[in-house]
């Protein structure tokens, strides 16, 4: 039975029970030990973090292998992360980096763990790094573009979760009052386009963030002895390693319930 949960199993649990994930896919990858087959985007994400800090993927597949072409050259999109893994050395140079840990396993309190992809001095002060590889840099509408991630009233709470869940974890690991979160988000599309976002999180979440783990464990328990229920969909089972399977997957579109009303309800 799980006593700590990852910000990505607290993140699968909020979408199954929005029926926005499988639970027999969640069960398998985050309970069962089921390693998923990484998308090509993801792979392009792992071989960049393993060059640029030679961080593995932490739920295994060994060691990342590039993209090549019959030259023997690598395909354009990891050439262009070749670039960014030479841009995260220069960040590191220029804001004064020091790497204490590179995915550290024991990343754990009370009910949180995570695997922080770098634990590092900057500048002398402890903070957490996490790098993403995104197409979606300068995307302010999608759920996983970086601008305005923290828009007072859409704030991307899919991104979000992850630096408080770190810095939850790190200022009680650490006992500091406060250490800071930052993501280095590097352009899959443009070489020389990259960002670093620190997050701020108001003191009262995290009250908020502790109070959804332990409701999130007892959800867990009680799903565990009632069953997960499968929630398919045409898009979520067409990339299911259960599919062959699974008496539940979804060959054919299902019907999508919209209601509209021309009047303003108060
Ligand atoms: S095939 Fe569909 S219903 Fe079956 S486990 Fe996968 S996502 Fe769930």
């Amino acid at each position: 039975m799980a006593n700590q949960l990852s910000q990505s199993v607290l993140k699968a649990l909020r979408d199954y029970i929005d029926k926005k994930e499988c639970g027999l896919k969640l069960k398998a990858q985050y309970f069962d030990g089921m390693i998923m087959p990484p998308s090509e985007a993801q792979k392009l994400g792992q071989w960049f973090e393993y060059k640029a800090t030679g961080g593995l993927p932490p739920y295994g597949g060994g060691v990342p292998q590039a993209k090549t072409l019959k030259s023997g050259k690598l395909a354009t999109s990891y050439a262009r992360m070749e670039e960014q893994v030479k841009n995260f050395h220069t960040l590191c140079k220029k804001y004064n980096v020091k790497i204490l840990s590179i995915g550290d396993e024991k990343f754990n309190y009370g009910q949180a763990k995570g695997t922080p992809d770098i634990v590092a001095e900057i500048d002398g002060e402890l903070s957490i790094i996490d790098l993403k590889a995104s197409g979606l840099i300068r995307d302010k509408w999608s759920d996983f573009g970086w601008e305005d991630i923290a828009n007072p009233y859409k704030p991307k709470v899919k991104i979000l979760t992850q630096a408080m869940h770190y810095k939850y974890i790190a200022q009680n690991l650490y006992g500091k009052e406060d250490v800071p979160f930052y993501f280095w988000v590097f352009s899959t599309t443009n070489p020389s386009d990259h960002r670093i976002i620190r997050v701020e999180i108001d003191e009262d979440d995290y009250a908020l963030h502790e109070r959804e783990l332990s409701d999130a464990i007892t959800f867990l328990e009680k799903e565990q002895k009632r069953g997960f229920k499968a929630h398919p969909s045409l898009q979520r089972c067409s990339g299911c390693p259960l599919a062959a399977k699974c008496p539940h997957a979804a060959p054919v579109a299902e019907v999508e319930v919209v209601y509209y009303s021309s009047q303003i309800t108060t």
